[in-house]
């Protein structure tokens, strides 16, 4: 018998949040010519610095493009164009994220795909242009290449992020190899389908099965799966999850919250 461990990459493996907030800053800057005009760096700064803060409620990539406009429309009243910028707080966005985005991607005239594959070209031309500073942009969480390096257990990687910029990272930033297979990424369906994929596959029966993920919602999609009660559960503390979560979480006993330490010692 053994383990098999599916984890999520942003926020269980990488810190790419620095990396991903100057990304979504170059796409809005593609995408709303203009809107930076008369923009000074230290509101450019303030916008990179909330998106830490607001980090939590990020599930795929582009929405940290809408992100950095609403941002600027709170900021500047003279270019707000959506209805819900006016008196928004940074705790507003954490509490009605689910609501406020379907609204300002009405009102701003913005679709899915075409934030997504934005989102996506920009990356890759930072990336063709300027390797080292895209790499140098991320960071790998202490003890975590060393922990994927000597792992004894089967290792999927699970993630709504683009599989290209994941592999790239792995190899480039953390010297890790993983097969092209065992990486999930963007397009691949949603993570509850992949799981159950992955517990179907004839060499996987047997196998202890946990998932180890940073988004609290995401686990709870778990959990909504009687297919899934097989999996342990774990949320990562370390990565983009906001405290009022750590304290749900807490309270639903199918998941286990981890620390750092425990988690680069279990893959072990
Ligand atoms: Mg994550």
């Amino acid at each position: 018998m053994g383990d098999l461990y599916a984890l999520d990459f942003d926020g269980v493996l990488c810190d790419s949040c620095g990396e991903s907030s100057l990304s979504a800053v170059k796409a809005a800057k593609v995408r709303w010519p203009g809107l930076f005009d008369g923009v000074d760096s230290a509101t450019e700064d303030w916008i990179v610095d909330q998106m830490h803060i607001v980090r939590p409620i990020v599930e795929t990539g582009y929405e940290n493009v809408l992100l950095v406009r609403l941002l600027l429309e709170m900021r500047m009243s003279s270019i707000r164009k959506s209805s819900v910028a006016e008196g928004l707080t940074i705790d507003g966005i954490l509490e009605s994220w689910s609501k406020i985005k379907p609204v300002i991607m009405e009102e701003w005239g913005e679709n899915r795909e075409t934030l997504v594959d934005l989102f996506g070209k920009v990356r890759d031309e930072w990336m063709d242009k300027d390797l080292g500073t895209w790499i140098a942009a991320n960071r790998f969480y202490p003890g975590v290449p060393d922990a994927l390096q000597l792992a004894s257990s089967s290792i999927f990687i699970v993630t709504t992020k683009q599989s290209r910029f994941a592999d790239a990272l792995l190899q480039k930033l953390a010297g890790v190899t993983i097969p092209h297979e065992k990486i999930y990424g963007l397009g691949t369906g949603p993570k509850v389908e992949v799981l159950k994929q992955l517990q179907k596959r004839p060499e996987h029966q047997g196998l202890k099965l946990h998932f180890v993920e940073d988004r609290l919602a995401t686990l709870k999609n778990v959990i909504k799966e009687p297919e899934l009660d097989g999996w342990n559960l774990y949320l990562g503390d370390w990565g983009y999850n906001t405290k009022k979560e750590r304290e749900e979480a807490a309270s639903i006993s199918r998941i286990e919250i981890l620390q750092l330490s425990d988690f680069t010692k279990k893959l072990k």
